[in-house]
Formats: structure tokens, C-alpha cells, sequence
């Protein structure tokens, strides 16, 4: 005996239950649930999933039973309804509709009265005692058939009824009389013979099996391709058909069609809220041709559905424990119930309906934690693109940093300061890419798009800790800095033209299209301190300013993970010294330099220190790839040069010699701190006096936590250790004080993991640098990645994801672990973290907090998502 395929239900009694989804899809689960729970649903069977998969493994053919079953659940359907199928006098109609396990809105196709023939209408127009409806219904079936069965082009049928209404002079369908439907009907039929050249099929059976295999088919149509593709929805999944006894909302003034939400989707307030049409088929609430009525008017139009559907809503809230989403249609004053699922909701609403659900008792803390999908915090955060506005896309690029932004296109950072010192106009800067120089244009823009760079690119980085929306290496663009213009494809867009970015999707839309904004949520404190309790890993931030600390501070980092010092001289006043610095020639002018920046560095790291005060703060020494802060502007260059009293020769030449071939690769990180030891000197004074000095002027004890970047050999580190030790000395001896510090490294490199049981005994803690580990271990630059990995990962699936948003973990998470491991086994007090972009990824932290590290570490408007990921990853671990 081969196992089940068609699963009944009916008259109070379903072969199938919620338990069920994955082989009956969502909607075939829930159908059969809410028939056992003797709710009012309208007979039918599911065909399940299982059918779908086979269907595909063998060539589109339908296993040998299957006609058998459905046959067999056919009978019990004519029996439920009293009612046959193909019976001229007393037709069975049924609906065929898809349904996978996850509700994939409008993708797949749908099919509505089947059934009706020449034949069968006549029964249906004698049934009902009305001939326009019957009529219309067998219009509206030969439609919907001709398109999703026979793949016929539906316009010719839409033109006909078109040339019909205006012959009439009619202007909507309900002034079409039967006596037009009928003969519409005939010319239907007509059209489709002569153009396809097959008649439109009679027989009821066969009209089943087409709708049957369309559904199947229609998983694999590109609009269902697509939306699993970005819904992350496996094709082995399949979906279900779900055959179902017709139940009409159109056939009069007392019948009406719905959609109603237990609970407020929008706010999350507690409040029944939904949409009717009265006299109307449940596609057209959807289509948008009428303008629904708010579902309390359904107390005055239909009082006794209305009080069954509010006692039912509240029975299936409770029974799912979960806000539901849920379809019914009124036919001559009699509710049926045609689906009920988790209701999709805005991330505010999210928390209010969790945190009000857990203080009504419906459901634990640990359920809600496990309920809301991290990213979705994001919408907390950040503006979003209005879902319901009207939109053209123009590219996508990478979604760098999440949230929404229209503004003017303004093409150079300078520009971008004066336009914003005139007007009130939101700016967008647009760059192939961005470099330090870019920051003030950046920060007085409301987004930032660039042509070239990846997720962890310059652009990335920085946009991501001001908490701005970035879309990174959008390849399709053509920017041209010397006409003002970007072009894309058809289009061709100016300095001042208006474009929108959506950060979270990496979309570009053209002009303006509207946004939301988030709104304050009472809940969400609350919520968040839950998620606190169960979370094992700490969350940290990657923060540079005691701005961003504070930032940090109040989304709940439990300290900054990364410090990234030059990042304090991205500012306009602070890079003309670090640039002397790089570019100094002699000792003497370096020191000179880096007097200046002493001061400066010495001020910030008070300001991060107060702003965290009593928890952890991690501060990387000096890693600039050169690149990123040699000038390149001619203005630039030449102020340069009247700052440091040298020729533009001289200085050109300078900037030439220092040029890498891969400076990614290059002299940067502790490799520069060998070379010019008194950079990390000057560092480590900076750190030291500004820890001394609040010791000393406010009694606050601060632990510094100093990191030596890009280590591969355990030699780099305890040269640069003592260093930064000889340091320490001399700070306490100057101010007769005692100083607690930690000294540790960043694990960058694929050397570092291997050698980590070497590193570990010089170091006090590790955090792993996973943006250059990927960068280093796949052998793919960060900032070249981004024209291509779209492909990778869209069309070719090599990696499941961005390597750079999503750790690798296959590959890289092997290094992870091993360091992780090594690390431990000669240091078993070693702190562990991560400081890459992938500490703010949800999927990544679940990795990482299986691997047992301490914490992770991300840009401050990351941490609550990191917050809530650090508890589910918890969560799914534990066993109590
Ligand atoms: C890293 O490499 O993961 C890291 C955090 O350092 P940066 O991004 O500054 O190179
Ligand atoms: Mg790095």
C-alpha cells in the first residue's frame, strides 16, 4: 500500500490537521483544523505536497493511484454537499487553489467554479433562481481557465467584455445583463477555438485534472521562482492543491466576502480589524476594483454572521495562540470560514501583540522570543519603503545598511555640504565609491549609493554605524562625476534628480516614493529584556566616537567590541594630520604628526569611556589600509602640501611611492606598528592617559582592552605587547597610579587560527575580524567583491548568501571554530569574540554562539537584532 495522497475533510471531521503543514501546505493544514474544530468550512480534499515532488521527479506524470483517490474523496465531497459534479440538475462547483507551507501570497494560481459547462450552469441558474449570476460565474470560470490552464492570452476575452460595455455604453460589470453573460459565454468559447484551435473543455473531470496540473505547474512559474528565492523557500517544499466546495459571497445583497485580522496588523492593537464586500467573489477584496467596507459594518449588513465570525476569531486565536489572518465568505446570511493562517504584521505590532499576548497568559516569554524574526527589529530602527507605494526600480546593488532614504542625487561630498547648508532637501550621495575624504558629505546625506564596494566595504562600514541607509556596489550604474549624471539602463539621472534607496533590499527606485517612519514602541524595551534572559552571548558594539558609543549605549551593547581608531580621523579637521602622518618621511615629522593627533585621540577616548562607563571598551590600534586615506582630490593635495610645507612634486611623488598594488594585503595593521613603532606608542598613550585621567578626576576605573590588528605570527603581537606594556609603565609612574589593561588580538588572517594555540599565549583575548578572514580565506577582496558575488549568490547559488553579510560558514566558520578551539587550548581564560559584520547577522550568530564564543560585536543599530538572534540562538540549544 502506498501511503496517502488526498486528505478529506468535512462535516466536522478532517483526515488532517495544523500538524500537518509541510504535506498539506498551510492552508490544507488549517482548512482541516478548523473543520475538526467544527467551524463552518465548506467541504473539500488537499492533494498533498509529496504529489508535488513526485510530480516534478517524474517528469510532470501523476502517480498511478492519485486518480483513484481523488475520485474516491470526490464522492465523499458530492456526498457532504449533496450536490454532483457535471450534474446538470444539481451541480457540485469547486475552487482549486495552491498552497504551500508558507503562505506565498498571489504567486501560484488559483481557479474558482469548476465545474460549470453548458450544462451545469443551466442547474446553477435553476439552483439559485438567478440567471445573471449563473452566467456570470461560467464567464468568469471560461476567464480564469482560458488563462491559468490553457495559457490562453486573456486580453483577447478582457477586450471582448471591453467592446461589449461600450457598445452598451455600460461602465462596470454589473450592469452586464445575464442575457450579455450568456452570449459573452458563447463568443468566449468561440474565440478560443478559433485562436487556439481546441474547445474549451466540458467535462468536469477533465476541466479538474487541467486546474490540477496548472497548480503543480505554477510552482514553477518565475514569479513563485523568484519570491522563494528571496523568501529563502526550498523547492523541495512543493506546495499542495487544495479542492474545495464553492461558496458564493456574489450572489445577492445578503452575501458578502472578507478578510479580518484577530488583532490590529498594523499597531498590534488588541482589536478585531478587517475588510468586507458585500455581494462580492474574495478575489475582488483583494483586486481592489471596490472599496471595502471596515468589518463592524458587517453588525448592521449581517448581524448573525457577524456575531459568529467575532465568537470565531476569538476561538482560533486561542486555539493557535498567534494573531490570525483569516478569509470568509457570507453566502445568502451563512458564514463559511475559507482560511486561517499566522497573520503577517509590522515588526511594532510584532512586539505589542508578543508582549500583550504573554501578560494575557496565551503564550510564555520564551515563545515570544522565538517568534520574531531579528531583521524585522530593523523596521524599529530605521525608516522603511511604504509597502503600498508605487515604485520603479532602476538597479539593485547590495543592501548595506538597512532603512529607506529619498533625497536628491548629489554626486560630490562637497556639494552635498553646501546643498544641505541651503535647503532642506534630502540628499542622496551617489559614488563609484567612497573614501575617508567622502565623511561630511555623507553625514549631511540621507543615503548613500555607491557602483563599487561590498558589504564591508568603506561605504558599508561607515554608513552602517551612523545608522544610514546604504546600497553598495550597484554595478549597473554608469556614474559619471564629470557630466553630474548616472545612467541605468533606459535611464539617465542628474545631479538634483530625486531617487529613493531601500537599504534593507539594496533596491534604487527612481523619484520619490513614499517611506514610513519608525514609531516609538513602549513594548519594546520590555521585550528586549526578555530576550536578554536568555541569551548566553554578550552583545557588543562596534562603535568609533563617544557619539556612537552613546548610540550603542541605548540600543543595550553591553560594551564596544571594536574600536576602530582610525575611524576617529574621518573628519575633516582630524585627517589632514593622520595624512601627515602616513606621508611623513623622517621620525621627526611623524612625531610631529602624531602630536597632533594625541590630543585629539587622547579627548575622544575619555568621551567613549564615560559613555561606557563599567563595561568592556576594546580599542584596535592604527589599521588603515593606506588607500583609504591617501588624498586624491588636487584641492586636497594641494592643501595638504601648505599644511606640511612641501611641493606638490615632492608630494605627489610621496603618494606615489607609497602606492600599493593590494593594499588590503599591504602595509596596514601591525605591520605598520613594526614599522613606525611610534604610532602604537602614541596609541597607547592616548588610551592610557585618557584611563588615568578619569581615574584621577572621577574615580572611574576603566579596563582597557587594546588590539593589535592583522596578527599572523605569534612574534607580531609580543613585540607590539611590549610595547604598549613599556607604555603602561611610564603613564603610571607619571601620574603614581596602577592601571588594569588587557592586550589581545584580532584574528584576521588564516594564519592567526592556525598558529591561535601560539597567538593565545600572548594574548588575553581574541576577536575574530571575520570581514578580512573572508576576505583573506576565499581569496576575495572586500571591496571588489560587490560587481560580481550578486551573481554567485542570485543565479549560480554558489554561496547561499553574501559572504560578507552571512558568515561562510562551511569555510570560514571552520577557521572560526578551529582558532576558537586553539585558542582555548593553551589559554583556557581567553576571551573570544567577533568584530566583523557578521556579528550582527542573525544566521551568523547562531553559528557563533554554538562555536562558545563570549560575545559578538556590530554596528550600534544592529544591537537589538544581535540581542534577540544571541537569545533564539540560545533558545534553540537548550533543552528546558
Ligand atoms: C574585520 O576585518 O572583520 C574587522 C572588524 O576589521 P575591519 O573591518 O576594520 O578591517
Ligand atoms: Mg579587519
Amino acid at each position: 500500500m502506498s501511503a496517502q495522497s488526498v486528505y478529506f475533510f468535512g462535516n466536522g471531521k478532517a483526515e488532517g490537521n495544523a500538524s500537518l503543514k509541510n504535506l498539506l501546505g498551510g492552508k490544507g493544514a488549517n482548512l482541516a483544523e478548523m473543520t475538526n474544530l467544527g467551524l463552518p468550512v465548506p467541504s473539500g480534499f488537499t492533494i498533498s505536497t509529496t504529489v508535488c515532488t513526485d510530480y516534478y521527479k517524474n517528469n510532470r506524470q501523476f502517480p498511478d493511484q492519485l486518480k483513484n483517490e481523488v475520485s474516491e474523496k470526490l464522492t465523499l465531497l458530492e456526498k457532504s454537499m449533496g450536490a454532483k459534479f457535471g450534474d446538470p440538475s444539481n451541480p457540485l462547483l469547486v475552487s482549486v487553489r495552491s498552497g504551500a507551507r508558507v503562505s506565498m501570497p498571489g504567486m501560484m494560481d488559483t481557479i474558482l467554479n469548476l465545474g460549470l459547462n453548458d450544462e451545469t450552469v443551466a442547474g446553477l441558474e435553476k439552483k439559485t433562481n438567478n440567471p445573471r449570476f449563473a452566467w456570470d460565474s461560467y464567464r468568469r470560470f471560461i476567464q480564469m481557465y482560458a488563462n491559468v490552464v490553457l495559457n490562453f492570452p486573456t486580453n483577447l476575452l478582457e477586450n471582448e467584455l471591453e467592446e461589449l460595455k461600450e457598445e452598451k455604453n455600460y461602465t462596470s460589470d454589473t450592469e452586464v445583463t445575464a442575457e450579455e453573460w450568456r452570449a459573452l459565454c458563447q463568443l468566449f468559447k468561440k474565440t478560443i477555438l478559433e485562436q487556439s484551435g481546441s474547445v474549451f473543455p466540458q467535462s468536469p473531470t477533465e476541466q479538474l485534472w487541467g486546474a490540477i496540473s496548472a497548480v503543480f505547474s505554477s510552482w514553477m512559474n518565475p514569479r513563485a521562482i523568484t519570491y522563494r528565492k528571496l523568501n529563502e523557500i526550498p523547492e523541495e517544499w512543493g506546495t499542495a492543491v487544495n479542492i474545495q466546495s464553492m461558496v458564493f459571497g456574489n450572489m445577492g445583497d445578503d452575501c458578502a466576502t472578507g478578510v479580518a485580522f484577530t488583532r490590529n496588523p498594523s499597531n498590534g492593537e488588541n482589536k478585531f480589524f478587517g475588510e468586507f464586500l458585500i455581494n462580492a467573489q474574495g478575489e475582488d477584496v483583494v483586486a481592489g476594483i471596490r472599496t471595502p467596507q471596515p468589518i463592524e459594518e458587517m453588525q448592521a449588513s449581517s448581524p448573525k454572521a457577524y456575531e459568529e465570525l467575532i465568537a470565531i476569531q476569538k476561538k482560533l486565536e486561542a486555539h493557535y495562540k498567534d494573531m490570525q489572518d483569516i478569509e470568509f465568505t457570507i453566502q445568502n446570511s451563512k458564514l463559511y470560514m475559507l482560511q486561517t493562517r499566522t497573520g503577517k504584521r509590522t515588526a511594532h505590532a510584532a512586539v505589542r501583540i508578543a508582549v500583550e499576548m504573554v501578560k494575557e497568559g496565551l503564550i510564555t516569554k520564551k515563545e515570544t522570543i522565538k517568534r520574531i524574526e531579528p531583521s524585522q527589529l530593523d523596521q524599529l530602527l530605521h525608516p522603511m519603503i511604504d509597502p503600498d507605494a508605487k515604485k520603479t526600480l532602476l538597479a539593485k546593488g547590495l543592501p548595506a545598511s538597512p532603512g529607506a532614504a529619498t533625497g536628491r542625487v548629489v554626486f560630490d561630498p562637497e556639494t552635498a555640504e553646501k546643498w544641505a547648508k541651503k535647503s532642506n532637501d534630502a540628499l542622496i550621495l551617489v559614488r563609484i565609491e567612497t573614501s575617508p575624504e567622502d565623511i561630511a558629505g555623507m553625514n549631511v546625506s540621507k543615503g548613500i549609493l555607491t557602483a563599487r564596494g561590498g558589504m564591508t566595504s568603506h561605504a558599508a562600514v561607515v554608513a552602517r554605524g551612523m545608522g544610514k541607509c546604504c546600497v553598495a556596489g550597484c554595478s549597473p550604474l554608469k556614474i559619471s562625476y564629470e557630466r553630474l549624471e548616472f545612467s541605468v539602463g533606459d535611464y539617465l539621472i542628474k545631479e538634483g534628480d530625486w531617487i529613493t534607496l531601500d537599504g534593507t533590499s539594496g533596491e534604487v527606485y527612481l523619484g520619490k516614493v513614499g517611506t514610513i517612519q519608525p514609531t516609538g514602541n513602549e513594548d519594546f524595551a520590555e521585550f528586549m529584556s526578555w530576550a536578554d534572559s536568555f541569551k548566553r552571548l554578550k552583545v557588543r558594539a562596534n562603535a568609533d566616537t563617544p557619539q556612537d558609543s552613546e548610540v550603542a549605549r541605548g540600543f543595550g551593547a553591553e560594551g564596544i567590541g571594536l574600536c576602530r581608531t582610525e575611524h576617529m580621523f574621518f573628519n575633516k579637521d582630524r585627517i589632514a594630520p593622520m595624512r601627515e602622518m602616513i606621508l611623513a618621511e623622517t621620525k621627526d615629522s611623524r612625531l610631529t604628526a602624531l602630536s597632533k593627533l594625541l590630543p585629539m585621540q587622547r579627548e575622544d577616548f575619555i568621551g567613549i569611556f564615560k559613555a561606557m562607563s563599567g563595561l568592556p571598551v576594546t580599542i584596535r590600534l592604527l589599521d588603515p589600509p593606506l588607500h583609504e586615506f591617501l588624498p586624491t582630490d588636487p584641492e586636497d593635495i594641494e592643501n595638504l602640501c601648505t599644511t606640511m610645507g612641501v611641493s606638490i612634486e615632492y608630494l605627489n611623488r610621496k603618494i606615489e611611492s607609497l602606492h600599493e598594488f593590494n593594499p588590503m594585503l599591504g602595509h596596514r595593521g601591525c605591520r605598520l606598528g613594526i614599522s613606525y613603532p611610534e604610532i602604537y606608542q602614541m596609541q597607547a598613550r592616548a588610551i592610557f592617559e585618557a584611563a588615568a585621567h578619569l581615574l584621577k578626576t572621577e574615580d572611574l576605573t576603566i579596563e582597557p582592552e587594546i588590539m593589535i590588528p592583522l596578527v599572523g605570527h605569534p612574534k607580531e603581537l609580543s613585540l607590539l605587547k611590549k610595547e604598549v606594556i613599556q607604555i603602561a609603565k611610564e603613564i603610571e609612574k607619571e601620574n603614581n597610579t596602577s592601571l588594569t589593561y588587557h592586550i589581545g588580538t584580532m584574528i584576521e588572517l588564516p594564519r592567526a587560527a592556525l598558529c591561535a594555540n601560539e597567538i593565545a599565549k600572548e594574548a588575553d583575548f581574541f576577536s575574530f575580524g571575520t570581514n578580512d578572514l573572508t576576505q583573506t580565506t576565499l581569496g576575495l577582496s572586500r571591496d571588489d567583491s560587490g560587481s560580481f558575488i550578486g551573481k554567485y549568490v542570485e543565479d549560480y547559488e554558489i554561496y547561499e548568501k553574501d559572504p560578507f553579510q552571512s558568515l561562510d560558514q562551511a569555510g570560514v566558520g571552520q577557521l572560526v571554530k578551529m582558532g576558537f578551539e586553539r585558542g582555548r587550548s593553551t589559554s583556557p581564560k581567553l576571551k573570544v569574540g567577533v568584530c566583523g559584520e557578521h556579528g550582527g547577522d542573525p544566521k551568523s550568530i547562531h553559528f557563533f554562539d554554538q562555536v562558545g564564543l563570549d560575545y559578538v560585536s556590530c554596528s550600534p543599530y544592529r544591537v537589538p537584532i544581535a540581542r534577540l538572534a544571541a537569545a533564539q540562538a540560545a533558545l534553540a540549544t537548550r533543552s528546558d
